[in-house]
């Protein structure tokens, strides 16, 4: 296992319970950590990437426990905050040396093979002279991973990378993590947005309300909803009275009305019939299920 997490708990100060018992072993490859916001996602990075301690409970990252051996777990790991800020003095390429520095490597020559390198596996090559603030928000991301794995760590954390990405950017960083993990790096990777995990990542997580409440593959997640997703078609009333009782997830003008998508273990009342189920549906069905709504 990459990374070991044992009873751990988060609680604020002010009292805000944000981590609750979370037990998981995150094995190697690419890891996808989805919740809906405030589920404690950027918690739980935060006090793995070893910027913020339990209070109470162990995460021990290649054997390393991250409160007690910093060092070590620093020097296995690469992290990237949501909100990464670039100084606007530095071009693309000066940015990249600067996190080389301060990662440890000395020599200029290896250095400048190291941020070439780098430059490189994120496509940004070409936009090295290019100041770092001014890049677009993909770029900026692809940057973001450079620095992360400048000193060739063995896991990297990427806190919410795709929010505010256009489709074409999203795809091409998703890709960009996946053939990172294919180069023996662990990637964990949080996110609330399901297209994020459904393509690359072999293991994931659901976390709701500062719990896990799912652990698996995707396609474990998704066969808790077979037989869940129902395919209906309503008038404007019965879409109002649908949309108040059950979870409503596609909604496409049809007829004098609308097909709609529910997922729910019955829908009472009303003719339906089954339907395929995809990631979407398997989270919308599994986080309702935990809220209580309904079943
Ligand atoms: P997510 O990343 O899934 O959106 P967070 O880990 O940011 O969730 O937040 C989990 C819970 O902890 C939320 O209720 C949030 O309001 C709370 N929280 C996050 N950071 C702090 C903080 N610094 N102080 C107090 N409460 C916080």
């Amino acid at each position: 296992m990459s990374i070991s997490i044992k009873s751990l708990n988060k609680i604020y100060a002010g009292g805000n319970h944000a981590l609750r018992d979370v037990n998981m072993d995150i094995p190697a490859g690419m890891f996808g950590l989805l919740g809906p916001n405030g589920a404690g996602k950027s918690t739980l990075m935060r006090i793995m990437a070893n910027l913020m301690e339990p209070s109470s409970g162990t995460i021990s990252i290649f054997g390393y426990d991250t409160v007690r051996q910093r060092k070590e777990v620093r020097s296995l790991l690469g992290y990237l905050p949501q909100d990464f800020r670039f100084f606007a003095r530095y071009k693309t390429h000066e940015f990249l040396d600067y996190a080389a520095r301060l990662s440890g490597i000395s020599g200029g020559k290896e250095r400048k093979r190291r941020v070439d390198e780098m430059l490189e596996t994120v496509g940004l090559f070409d936009a090295r002279e290019r100041y770092a603030d001014k890049l677009s928000g993909g770029m900026k991301r692809r940057l973001g991973i450079a620095q992360a794995l400048i000193h060739n760590p063995k896991v990297i954390i990427v806190d919410e990378p795709t929010t505010g990405l256009d489709p074409e950017e999203r795809i091409r960083f998703r890709n960009l993590l996946s053939e990172t993990s294919e180069r023996n790096v662990a990637v964990i990777l949080s996110t609330h947005i399901v297209g994020d995990i459904s393509s690359t990542c072999r293991c994931m997580a659901l976390m709701n309300r500062g719990e896990v409440s799912f652990f698996g593959s995707p396609e474990e997640l998704l066969k808790q909803a077979e037989g869940k997703v129902w395919r209906l078609q309503v008038n404007d009333e019965e879409l109002r009275e649908i949309d108040s009782k059950y979870p409503v997830i596609v909604t496409v003008p049809s007829g004098d009305g609308w097909e709609i998508e529910v997922v729910s273990d019955e829908v009472l009342g009303y003719s339906a019939e089954h339907c395929q189920p995809n990631l979407e549906h398997a989270y919308v069905y599994h986080i309702n299920a935990g809220l209580g709504l309904w079943g």
